[in-house]
């Protein structure tokens, strides 16, 4: 088998471990002589993974008792419907925060569901910041405030997380959620999507305080209402059974490798050594404002954009993959979630410095 070091933005790298245990247990799944993905959502071994996974989740981010976990479908994007559907009924507001595309696609759906405002925008920096707190207009009486804690094209991740007082405070953390340990009882919401550090894709966890999620709607989509999902366990229909199952492998991997704290020092390390390599070079740039560079989203771009094809042509030959930046932004982006090994970073920075040697 070739070795490939993956830095797609997601669908993403897993831990290897993971799933080697997933191929292990393929065709023969606790014992059962099915494949996981064989087996009936609401059979008492599938039942057991579900309730097992959300306690190792609930251990892995500390999610207080007052909070629901949401194992969704309809990828994180379901969610900047669902989140004004079900928060902005009798017309309320939301505010929004501007820091890149994620943020903005969130606010232009939100659109179609209720009223919604810009608090702050980053667009005049281009996105490569993120406002300061101070500027941000709030509304004291919105039903949320939304804001994407780390955007993957723009590769801006927010270091702290912001205090809006009151007003609840929703954030999308699909591209860095369980890459540091954080306080949840601070949000309302937290939104994550699975293809980057939970599993692979077709499922989104949703993460909401007991009091946002009220009480069943007459007139919304029953699995597009919180309240619904949450009365029926995340289970009112099938759920995507193999991404939990993989998602609840990676539970249980990000345990036993040290938890949150682990994958943040890794995160540190991993970013830290690739932004000083570019940082250190007068052939690649990272455009983003130091304070709020992405550990998980390291953007570059080449001295000479001519160049571009043929950094990408020698990155694949040295197995380094899906290093293109996204289409929006040009340049290279080298995704580097909790799955992908320090040597995978040393690899790059090696390949980075020869082309450089070659070419610059
Ligand atoms: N939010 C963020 C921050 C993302 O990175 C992505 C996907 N890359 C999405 C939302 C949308 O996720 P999905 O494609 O699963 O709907």
């Amino acid at each position: 088998m070739k070795n490939v070091y993956n830095f797609a933005p997601g669908p993403a790298m897993l831990p290897r471990p993971v799933m080697k245990k997933a191929q292990e247990e393929f065709l023969d799944w606790n014992g059962t002589g099915m494949s996981v993905m064989e087996v009936s959502h609401r059979s008492k071994e599938f039942i057991a993974l579900a309730e097992e996974s959300e306690a190792d989740l609930r251990d892995v981010l500390g999610i207080p008792s007052n909070y629901k976990v949401l194992f969704m479908q309809g990828g994180a994007t379901s969610q900047f419907a669902m989140v004004p559907m079900n928060l902005l009924q009798g017309g309320k507001s939301a505010d929004y925060i501007h820091t890149g595309s994620w943020s903005v696609k969130a606010y232009k759906e939100a659109q179609r569901h209720g009223k919604v405002r810009v608090a702050a925008t980053s667009k005049e920096q281009n996105y490569m910041t993120i406002p300061e707190r101070s500027t941000w207009q709030l509304d004291k009486d919105a039903a949320y405030v939304y804001y994407c804690s780390n955007e993957t094209i723009g590769g801006v991740e927010f270091q702290s997380i912001p205090d809006v007082g009151a007003v609840p405070l929703v954030a999308d953390m699909t591209s860095h959620a369980l890459s540091r340990p954080i306080d949840v009882s601070k949000f309302g919401i937290i939104i994550a999507g699975s293809q980057k550090n939970i599993g692979p894709a077709g499922l989104v966890l949703v993460i909401i305080r007991e009091d946002l999620i009220g009480t069943e709607s007459a007139h919304l989509p029953s699995l597009l209402d919180y309240a619904h999902m949450a009365a029926n366990e995340s289970m009112s229909n099938t759920p995507p059974t193999f991404s939990w199952y993989i998602a609840a492998l990676v539970f249980k991997w990000i345990k036993a490798e040290g938890g949150l704290k682990a994958m943040e020092q890794n995160a540190i390390k991993r970013s830290g050594k690739l932004y000083a390599a570019i940082d250190a070079s007068g052939f690649y740039q990272n455009p983003v404002d130091k304070r709020y560079r992405s550990r998980m989203n390291v953007t570059f771009t080449l001295k000479d954009a001519n160049l571009d094809g043929k950094f990408l042509q020698e990155a694949k030959a040295a197995g380094l993959e899906a290093l293109k930046g996204h289409r929006s932004v040009g340049g290279m982006r080298a995704s580097i979630y909790n799955a992908m090994p320090m040597e995978g970073v040393d690899a790059l920075i090696t390949l980075m410095q020869e082309f450089e040697r070659k070419h610059g």
